[in-house]
């Protein structure tokens, strides 16, 4: 079945409560990495173009995050929901290192989130450091 179209306005008013930063790592155009409209409840898990449903995220957390809606929370390795960036804040879930290159999970939905899509990885903490 083909993908409905988001329409550019909607496109534009989820990009602008994203405050055209990742929801999930925070980076900006600027880093030099593509956005995309994610879909927080994947379509193929029955996810839809609702407002409530769609995020701007950047293509690498997009891409590792693909249909996942949990993942392992590392501490504890219980299975957790992933960061719902529409109904959940980034500040209650993680954290930024002191030099700011390393994200940290405040919960076990923020250290779960940061372990699938390899938000500290060497290339993020890369770019990060610049
Ligand atoms: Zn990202």
């Amino acid at each position: 079945m083909p993908r409905k179209a988001i329409s550019r306005q909607l496109r534009d008013e989820v990009a602008q409560r994203a405050n055209h930063r990742c929801s999930y790592c925070q980076s900006s155009h600027a880093v030099g990495v593509g956005m995309v409209i994610d879909h927080i409840i994947p379509i193929s898990a029955g996810g839809d173009n609702a407002p409530n449903n769609l995020t701007l995220a950047c293509f690498r957390c997009n891409n590792f995050k693909l249909n996942h809606l949990n993942a392992k929370d590392p501490e504890t390795s219980e299975i957790v929901p992933l960061f719902n960036p529409y109904t959940q804040e980034w500040h209650k879930h993680f954290a930024w290192s002191q030099d700011y290159t390393q994200t940290i999970g405040k919960t076990a939905v923020g250290r779960a989130t940061i372990g699938l899509l390899k938000l500290n990885d060497p290339w993020w903490m890369g770019a990060r450091r610049l």
